[in-house]
């Protein structure tokens, strides 16, 4: 009983609950438990406090007795490590952050919290979100639960393998050119990015402004959409923040006629570098739209082949300011010097791994005089003209279907010495935080034992749709229900 209640959905365990034949304490020991048989192996968890975190699901069951009943009540969760949950550190998979705690909870954090939702666990990640495979993290690299031999996908590495591993039913993550849709697609996981500003950014380490979202992560649209329920909604916190129109319906999701709906497929997402396995995997899931009487309909994004460029010259703009702030005098580690300048220098010397450092070398060329027009004002154009294909081509369709990345998971360590080759992963991811359009990537089958993610992309504020959509899809398919045998 205790092996297979980590791998419950979300809808199961919360019935449990409320049946009163499990507890939310019993239900906590289970995941730490979990994490203490499989993180050696994994990686997947940087920071528990157990005691905290019993406390708060007897004072959940407490309510629970009360006859008291919520959407995430008494629900374990995993924290990606560059969310803040007040007195624990926030590591963001970095040296330079040594010692920090978070001095308040993020919003999204605050809201879970405040639904009964229990944090168990920060998760590993790429450093400050920076990186496709879980490889670059200050605490090791964080393996994949289908064959520890290849990367979970990244940033959010830890997170994703939490809910592929049974750890928790839900996580959270951040999206900012990939890092929830791509590991969920390697770890057989569903997972949100949603449209830019319908989560609160508040207390969520920046990477790069403009392109930053929270991601929530199950095993399915439903579970996805329950934790997603409680945290939407305007904050005060963060002016970019927007209400979510028809987030009434997340809680108890209705799967979406697909009868008569348009499924766009761009011609450029079929190109050159998508392994045909990949593709083949694609179109055995649109046959189930398909069969339920959706259309598929070609459409073009001409713009996409910028797409990589683009993210990359906006995201180390944003990077090398936002990285600015980590310099040894406000948060964490401190080297010291002989000069303020010199222990600012030795501590960003000593703290930041080297594809931050590349970031930002990268991203302040692109700001610098006489190269900001050249790079980053072009980029700025040619991030419009992306968004303007995905407004033509919502003319035409409901919603867009693409591969989430152009292979399976890899071999660990198979692109850490080449970062061309790491950033030609997020191909298919980039496009939409460009956009600001909501999309999530869902499990679309296996290859040879591996996971292989569908994505969906949806126009913007259709965040509800979307998820009702990919519900209708996991009504017909049971990817979603496969978990790692090892694991089991
Ligand atoms: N892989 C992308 C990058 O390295 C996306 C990261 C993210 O979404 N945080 O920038």
């Amino acid at each position: 009983m205790a092996a297979t209640l980590g791998m419950g959905s979300l809808g199961e365990i919360r019935e449990g609950l409320a049946s009163g034949d499990l507890s939310s304490e019993a239900l906590v020991r289970v995941c730490l438990d979990r994490i203490g048989r499989y993180d050696a192996k994994l990686n997947a968890i940087t920071f528990t406090d157990p005691e905290r975190s019993l406390e708060m699901a007897r004072a959940a069951d407490a309510r629970l007795q009360n006859g008291e009943r919520g959407t995430m009540l008494g629900l374990p969760m995993v924290l990606k490590d560059n969310l803040n949950w007040s007195g624990l550190p926030v590591s963001n998979g970095s040296k330079i952050m040594e010692g920090y705690r978070a001095p308040y909870d993020a919003t999204v954090v605050k809201r879970l919290l405040e639904s009964g939702a229990i944090p168990i666990a920060k998760a590993n990640m790429d450093e400050f979100a920076m990186g496709s495979s879980g490889e670059y993290s200050a605490f090791g690299p964080t393996r994949n639960p289908w064959d520890i031999r290849r990367v979970p996908g990244g940033s959010s590495s830890g997170s994703i393998v939490s809910v592929a591993a049974g750890y928790a039913p839900f996580a959270l993550g951040s999206d900012t050119g990939g890092s929830v849709r791509l590991p969920a697609s390697f770890c057989n996981v569903t997972a949100l990015r949603p449209t830019y500003g319908v989560l609160s950014r508040y207390g969520v380490t920046a990477m790069a402004s403009s392109l930053d979202q929270v991601g929530p992560v199950a095993r399915s649209a439903a579970g996805v959409a329950a934790g997603f329920s409680v945290m939407v909604g305007r904050d005060s916190h963060d002016s970019t923040s927007v209400d979510l129109p028809g987030m009434e319906r997340l809680a108890s999701l209705k799967p979406a006629p697909l009868k008569g709906l348009r499924v766009g497929l761009p011609k450029e997402y079929f190109g050159e570098g998508l392994d045909p396995a990949v593709r083949s995997a694609l179109e055995n899931a649109l046959r189930v739209f398909e069969r339920e009487g959706a259309e598929i309909i070609e459409v073009s994004l001409p713009h996409t082949a910028y797409a990589i460029d683009t993210y990359y010259l906006i995201c180390t703009s944003e990077v090398s300011s936002n990285m600015s702030r980590f310099d040894g005098v406000r948060y964490g580690a401190r080297k010291p010097g002989e000069s303020l300048a010199g222990m600012m220098s030795a501590t960003r010397e000593s703290g930041f791994g080297p594809e931050v450092k590349r970031r930002i070398l990268l991203g302040a060329f692109c700001l610098s005089k006489g190269y900001y027009d050249a790079f980053y004002m072009k980029a700025l154009k040619a991030r419009t003209l992306i968004t303007q294909d995905f407004t033509d081509a919502f003319g035409k369709v409901d919603i867009i279907a693409t591969p989430v990345s152009p292979g399976v998971a890899f071999p660990i360590g198979d692109k850490t010495l080449d970062p061309m080759a790491m950033y030609l992963a997020d191909a298919y991811t980039v496009t939409t935080p460009l956009a600001a359009l909501p999309c999530l990537s869902m499990p679309g089958g296996f290859l040879e034992g591996l996971p292989v993610g569908v994505q969906l992309i949806a126009p913007s504020l259709s965040d509800v749709k979307l998820l009702e959509t990919a519900h209708a899809f996991q009504q017909l398919t049971d990817h979603h229900l496969k978990t790692p045998p090892e694991l089991n």
